[in-house]
């Protein structure tokens, strides 16, 4: 798979990167196995964060014994303040079986009180830039869902990369971000390429994304025909149809209004109801078996029909979401695929 050069790092990654989340959910051998053979393919660039459960110690046993500069490892922490960085970072690197991690996120700086604690005297940031004084750390870099905020810390000129939700239908990345990290000469990590599963159609996804030169999306992978055939609609290259453009012009329409972006903004909710798992499911739960749905979402639907309807979720939802309403079509929506 071609390499691409990754912003101002100047780390030759390939096209796609290899997502972290999804083996949390695999039997550790097949996750090894599938950490191999995605690197096989070519696939040189592997995301996780230290939140991820055991991924971090699945991908430390599947790139064993390989050249590690033939490997770059981007992972994350969710620390606020700089003595849990760094224990984040030194259980990572323990996790990873590696001296040093290439690119360490401070993971989703989402809100100003986020950014004003990982900012602050003895905050993650300066333990960020001392790990990069003791070589354990090569660049700094943040994930973020909040657009305006990541636009204020791109510019203050802190970090090589930085990790945004990008695809065809969650596009808000595309008129500042994109142009602004080109500018910047930063990295540009794609995250949810495909809508968190959402999108169904790999090839519409990832000739979207292809269009934009500085960007290497980022899909969570859970099985090799997934990233098998991710890898060969990438090498393929092939310029998005005019099918393909009304196609995603449909898909547009019919997710638009009602998207939810994932980004736990509303929480918390006063009954736990887990929003950001419950919304998109109503378009996912078709492909499951009913018996794989209720073991999915069995309990996020009993959560939900205890909402109370009031709407404190709504006023921190960035997308202006009806969240009780959309709760109440969701939970129809999955209720008709739970087992009888
Ligand atoms: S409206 Fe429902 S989901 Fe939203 S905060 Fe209230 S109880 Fe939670
Ligand atoms: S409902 Fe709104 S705030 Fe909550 S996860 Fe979805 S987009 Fe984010």
């Amino acid at each position: 798979m071609k390499k691409v050069r990754f912003g101002k790092t100047e780390l030759m990654v390939s096209e796609i990167a290899f997502g972290g989340i999804p083996i949390m959910r695999v039997p550790k051998a097949d996750a090894v196995k599938l950490v191999r053979e995605t690197i096989g393919l070519g696939i040189n660039f592997i995301d996780t964060a230290h939140v991820y459960a055991d991924s971090e110690e699945k991908i430390g046993e599947a790139i064993k014994g390989l050249r590690r500069e033939d490997i770059v490892i981007a992972s994350k922490s969710t620390a606020d303040d700089k003595k849990t960085f760094e224990e984040d970072l030194a259980l990572s690197l323990k996790r990873l079986g590696l001296d040093y991690i290439d690119i360490y996120q401070l993971h989703n700086v989402g809100s100003q009180a986020r950014r004003d604690a990982v900012f602050a005297p003895r905050g993650a940031y300066e333990g960020l830039l001392e790990a990069i004084e003791t070589r354990k750390v090569r660049f700094p870099a943040f994930s973020s869902h909040n657009i305006p905020l990541a636009i204020e810390i791109m510019k203050g000129g802190k970090f090589a990369a930085v990790q945004i939700p990008f695809n065809y239908i969650d596009r808000d990345a595309e008129r500042e971000i994109i142009p602004l990290a080109k500018e910047l000469d930063m990295g540009f990590i794609a995250m949810k390429p495909m809508g968190g599963g959402l999108l169904e159609d790999a090839g519409l996804s990832f000739r979207y994304l292809m269009q934009y030169e500085n960007i290497v999306p980022d899909p969570g992978i859970e099985k090799i025909e997934e990233i098998r055939e991710i890898a060969g609609i990438v090498e393929q290259n092939r310029p998005l149809t005019a099918g393909d453009r009304k196609e995603i012009e449909r898909l547009r329409a019919e997710f638009g209004p009602s998207w939810c972006h994932r980004c736990d903004y509303c929480q918390p909710c006063p009954r736990d109801i887990p929003i950001s798992s419950i919304l998109p499911a109503k378009s996912m739960v078709k492909r499951f078996t009913p018996e794989r749905a209720q073991a999915m979402l069995g309990c996020a639907i009993e959560k939900a029909r205890t909402c109370l309807e009031c709407g404190d979720c709504m006023t921190r939802c960035p997308y202006n979401l009806e969240i009780p309403k959309l709760l109440k079509e969701s939970k129809r929506q999955i209720a008709r695929h739970l087992p009888k």
